[in-house]
């Protein structure tokens, strides 16, 4: 538990930093690309310079959309927290989540009906299922499965308890898929902001550490369960933002690794 509280330190003070750099570097960033679209203006079109321009304008782009994603792991609030019914909103995405996915993966999407809803930014959840998507996409190159499970589930206040929250009722979602999986090095670094073991230019670090971001705002919990050759869950707990005594559970909690 003690690793859990020092992984979550560690987490909090890189979010801090990371957000003062991305705030101050997203202003020089603004004055780059304000000054290359005068410039460009300046030359008119079919300077010999403009292509020059224009590398410098994708440039400060792919830059800008990287702070963006920064600033979204170090945002202290929710955007917009809303009650939002996690299992219609992650089926609303079903389509683009399939067709980014691609064909050769079977993905799955199973949600219970009458789960309890959670207070929670809604482009914040579709971003975070988005992005655990592509990762378990790209751990899957030769084929495999994605499945996406959201279930609840009741921890009771005199159990042993068996994850790091409170006792009450939760929403688990579930994202798991049968890919190259993680060595236990990977598992304890890969909720860092910038922590990547994809070649320079295709991965930020930055998806699972907002996911940790968006997870801990709502005072939940993030887990990652993963075995090289066997796959990757990435386990996600919610308290539910209502309690009604009537709907069964529909989860146990899973199995979790350590992730500090
Ligand atoms: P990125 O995907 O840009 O590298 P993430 O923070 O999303 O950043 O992930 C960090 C690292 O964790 C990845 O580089 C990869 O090594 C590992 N990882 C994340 N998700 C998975 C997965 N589903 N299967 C295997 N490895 C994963």
């Amino acid at each position: 538990f003690m690793h859990q509280l020092e992984a979550r330190e560690r987490l909090e003070a890189l979010g801090v930093l990371a957000g003062g750099v991305a705030h101050d570097f997203n202003n020089a960033l603004a004055t780059i690309l304000g000054t290359a679209a005068l410039i460009a203006e300046d030359l008119g079109p079919g300077h010999p310079s403009q292509p020059d321009i224009e590398r410098i304008q994708a440039s400060a782009q792919r830059s800008a959309d990287l702070t963006s994603q920064l600033l979204i792991f170090a945002r202290q609030e929710p955007r917009r927290a809303e009650a939002i019914d996690v299992g219609a909103a992650i089926r609303g995405i079903e389509d683009l989540l399939r067709r980014t996915i691609g064909e050769d993966i079977d993905f799955s999407c199973q949600t219970a009906d009458g789960l309890p809803p959670v207070i929670l930014d809604r482009s914040d959840l579709e971003q975070m299922v988005l992005n655990l998507s592509i990762n378990a996409r790209h751990a899957m190159t030769d084929g495999g499965s994605l499945t996406i499970r959201v279930a609840s589930l009741t921890l009771p206040p005199d159990a042993t308890p068996s994850l790091p929250l409170p006792a009450g009722r939760y929403l688990h979602i579930a994202v798991a898929d049968t890919g190259t999986g993680m060595p236990p090095e990977v598992v304890r670094h890969a909720l860092e902001p910038f922590f990547t073991t994809k070649p320079a230019g295709q991965g930020t670090g930055l998806g699972l550490a907002n996911a940790y971001g968006v997870v801990t705002q709502a005072n939940g919990h993030i887990a990652i369960d993963s075995e090289p050759g066997r796959g990757t869950t990435i386990n996600i707990y919610l308290p539910a933002a209502t309690t009604t005594a009537a709907d069964p559970d529909t989860s146990t909690p899973a199995r979790t690794a350590p992730t500090g």
